[in-house]
């Protein structure tokens, strides 16, 4: 019988787990660690390299090593986030003809989900190797406030590496089960997910074994990684200033300060000060360079206090989302590298006004969950366990005068389905336009758009008579379906979908046989 996985795929690390009798455990990866780094290198042949062999190429081969590509999943080339970032990374990236991320590596081209289906198959080997079976399904955590071109993309890299999801779930409610399993404590708890690239809040209740989020809220463009380059900037400033060298456009010197830079924030988090040492950063015609600089605790703090502070004041929207004060949170958990930092936890101590639960594991909890989920959805546990998480955002389509319909409101528990009646604005209008989006605006635009779908061949009538039935239905994966229905006619409309993102079938169908041949070329090579 094959082994079911829970899988944490990270921004900078990824963590993988199973069900050891009835107890959650962490698998360590080929090289014997519980986390592995969320990275892909392209060697000189096209041979990718995963895990710590890919990160230790970083330096050398910076332009082939992609990391951080869960920033990038799901997300168009041209958004604003994307357009911050791209100049940031050593690696070239190119605009897909459906808007899409494309990364070039050597003399090809990825999309991220083939970049997270490789880190995915990496530790899909690395737990039927340590498991001694086959491992065929897995539940996948993302971050609460991933949105439904995210989710898909992730589900997308999974069935690229012929792993089955059992479930996507979210990182905040993974860790709660998780917990919740441990402790078997009722109450409201809070859980404070500071990862590399993301933040989420989510604040939910567990009671005899029934977790039920209230609320969430996050920030997909805030983590770790914004703490390291607070650092890079700082970094590259003092660098200019004392000896008049732009070292930005540098992208082997920019590694090299990119690693120096997180190793020194995680000594930060154990020592008062640190020092970081680059010898031969660049060399010019006065000689080679070097950076030599001491840092201390109080000068980083002082450097990333707003990056807390923003974190907080989602904290403040998701609490008001529950309806809670601060004073009904019983257990404040966290989550994430990143809430080592000290800085982190005193704020967050601060402002919730009580020490975050002890004992966890920051960079297994949730991977320990999703195990927990999936040894529940197969009914391998003998617990009752229940989870009933929500939709981060609110859903809805586009009216008329641009403005937006909210069909299902954010916060609403899922699965979730609700209807909602249309009609047509002109007289004998044979078809009508369903704008699907994403977001809070009352004005459509400010919202993000997800789809666009058309439905065709109403029956000529005047204006505000046929009555159009648009179905939201949010599935457990956090995944959005719609259709739309003329019940004028009492027949079901056929509508066309165009998705505004992502692969589409025939695409994620090519990129998988692309694949499987890799594999199979790579093992008559003997290289896998
Ligand atoms: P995750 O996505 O949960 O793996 O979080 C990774 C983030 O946590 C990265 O930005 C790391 O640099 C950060 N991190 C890991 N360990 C520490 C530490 N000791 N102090 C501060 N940040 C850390």
């Amino acid at each position: 019988m094959s082994e079911v996985i829970g899988i944490d795929l990270g921004t900078t690390y990824s963590c993988v787990a199973y069900i050891n009798g009835q107890q959650p455990a962490v698998i360590p990866n080929l090289e014997g660690s519980n986390t592995t780094p969320s990275v892909v290198s392209f060697t000189a042949t096209g041979e990718p390299l995963v895990g710590l062999p890919a990160l230790r190429q970083a330096i050398t081969n910076p332009e082939n090593t992609v990391y951080s590509v869960k920033r990038l999943i799901g997300k168009k080339y041209d958004s604003p986030e994307i357009s911050q970032l791209r100049d940031r990374f050593p690696y070239r990236m190119a605009e897909a003809p459906n808007g899409d991320i494309l990364i070039e590596a050597g003399s090809l081209v990825y999309t991220p989900q083939e970049i997270s289906a490789l880190i995915l198959s990496y530790l899909k080997r690395c737990a039927e190797n340590y498991l001694g079976t086959e491992v065929e399904e897995a539940v996948i955590t993302v971050p609460a406030y991933f949105n439904d071109h995210q989710r898909q993309a992730t589900k997308d890299a999974a069935t690229i590496c012929g792993l089955k999801v059992l479930r996507i779930i979210n990182e905040p409610t993974a860790a709660s089960l998780a917990y919740g399993f441990n402790t078997r404590k009722n109450g409201k708890l809070a859980v404070y997910d500071l990862g590399g690239g993301t933040f989420d809040i989510t604040v939910l209740e567990i009671q005899d074994g029934v977790f039920h989020v209230l609320s969430t809220s996050g920030d997909t463009f805030l983590g770790g990684d914004d703490f390291d380059n607070r650092l890079i900037a700082w970094l590259l400033d003092e660098f200019w200033k004392e000896h008049g060298v732009d070292l930005s456009q540098d992208r082997f010197a920019l590694q090299r300060i990119k690693e120096a830079a997180e190793k020194a924030k995680r000594e930060l988090s154990f020592t008062p000060e640190t020092e970081i040492n680059l010898p031969f950063i660049c060399a010019t015609e006065r000689g080679s360079l070097h950076i030599q600089k001491k840092i201390n605790r109080s000068f980083f703090e002082n450097l990333t206090v707003d990056l807390v502070e923003r974190t907080l004041v989602i904290c403040e929207q998701a609490l008001k989302d529950a309806g809670l004060d601060i004073s009904r949170i019983d257990e404040v958990i966290l989550v994430g590298g990143q809430t080592r930092m000290p800085l982190v936890r005193r704020m967050v101590a601060d402002y919730f006004k009580r020490q975050p639960a002890a004992r966890i594991n920051p960079d297994e909890i949730v991977a320990m969950g999703a195990a927990l989920q999936a040894s529940i959805i197969k009914g391998q546990t003998r617990e009752l366990v229940l989870l009933l998480d929500v939709t981060p955002f609110s859903l809805g389509i586009e009216t008329e005068n641009g403005m937006f319909q909210k069909i299902i409101e954010r916060n609403t528990t899922i699965p979730a389905r609700k209807t909602m009646a249309f009609t047509t604005v002109e007289n004998n209008q044979r078809r009508v336009r369903i704008h699907v989006l994403q977001g809070e605006s009352q004005v459509a635009a400010d919202n993000k758009s997800l789809a666009t779908f058309d439905l065709v061949g109403i029956d000529p009538a005047p204006a505000g008579v046929p009555q159009i039935d648009v179905t939201f239905e949010i599935d457990a994966d956090g995944i959005l379906r719609v259709s739309a229905r003329d019940t004028a006619t009492g027949r079901e409309q056929k509508i066309e979908v165009k998705p505004a993102a992502g692969l589409l079938p025939e695409e994620l169908q090519e990129i998988i046989e692309r694949r499987q041949k890799e594999v199979k070329n790579r093992n008559e090579e003997g290289l896998l």
